[in-house]
């Protein structure tokens, strides 16, 4: 791994009114890392994630990305966001459009890719997650962990730097976490920067090189797969594992 910092976050807080929701996190994301976030529901991560993606503004502290401060006028909002592949707990693909048309949106409407090229690219991407039979299908038409499959395939059509994964299997059917699980760990190989949301232990400790665990907007601890997992330091790290393990 490189040791090039993606992503750097300095001393955030959110409140929204007067529910202080982030506590001055501090947290580095390197190239090619993968981070796996966990914590109870309600500590904050989704608002973490939603505050790099330029979501949500910080209340104070600080978002770096490659190095520029994302609060300055000169930061692109909309070019920022296009670094970054965003895949939620529900799949929000365009009910209305094809698989296809869901993947070349984006390349052509931002003028990154001509129809063709869109199409091929979108074409080679389902071809990757598994579903290059599906392009013309309707999201309605398939499996929750199909419609996942295919939102991942959407977010990497822009080229990502980074991909944020907030609890992408929550809302699946038990025999489809597999399969989405699958995908992730295959881009975590190829060296895909990613921050993930997850309660998969499993995938946690597979696949992430660094482990936070967070509670009350607080990183409570954090360490590597192995030191979270076997030996956490912390009271309520080993708390909230003896409930979701
Ligand atoms: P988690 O993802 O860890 O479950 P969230 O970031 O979703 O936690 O939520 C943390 C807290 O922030 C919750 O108390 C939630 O009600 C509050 N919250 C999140 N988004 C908003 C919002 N847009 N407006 C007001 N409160 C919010
Ligand atoms: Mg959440």
């Amino acid at each position: 791994m490189t040791a090039e910092t993606l992503i750097k976050i300095k001393n955030l807080y959110k409140n929204f009114g007067k529910n202080e929701v982030l506590k001055g996190l501090d947290i580095e994301v390197k190239k090619g890392e993968v981070l796996v976030m966990i914590g109870p529901s309600g500590s904050g991560k989704s608002t973490f994630l939603r505050t790099m993606n330029l979501l949500e503004t910080p209340t104070s502290g600080e978002v770096y990305f490659e190095g520029q401060e994302l609060s300055e006028k000169s930061t692109d909002v909309f070019k920022h966001r296009e670094r970054m592949g965003m895949v939620f707990q529900q799949f929000n693909l365009f009910p209305n459009m094809t698989v296809l048309d869901n993947l070349t949106l984006a390349p052509i409407k931002t003028g990154r890719l001509k129809g063709d090229e869109a199409r091929a690219r979108a074409e080679q991407l389902l071809a990757r997650v598994g579903l290059e039979d599906k392009a013309n299908a309707y999201p309605q038409s398939l499996s929750g962990g199909q419609q996942q499959r295919v939102a991942i395939a959407r977010a990497l059509t822009m080229n990502p730097d980074v991909m944020l994964f907030d609890e992408p299997t929550s809302a699946l059917d038990p025999e489809m976490v597999g399969e989405v699980l699958a995908v992730m760990q295959e881009l975590a190989e190829e060296g895909m920067t990613m921050v993930v949301v997850t309660h998969e232990m499993g995938f946690a400790k597979n696949v992430a090189d660094r482990v936070i665990f967070m509670a009350d907007g607080k990183i409570v601890e954090e360490g590597s797969p192995e030191q979270i997992f076997d030996r956490p330091r912390e009271e309520r790290t080993r708390e909230f594992l003896s409930r979701v393990l």
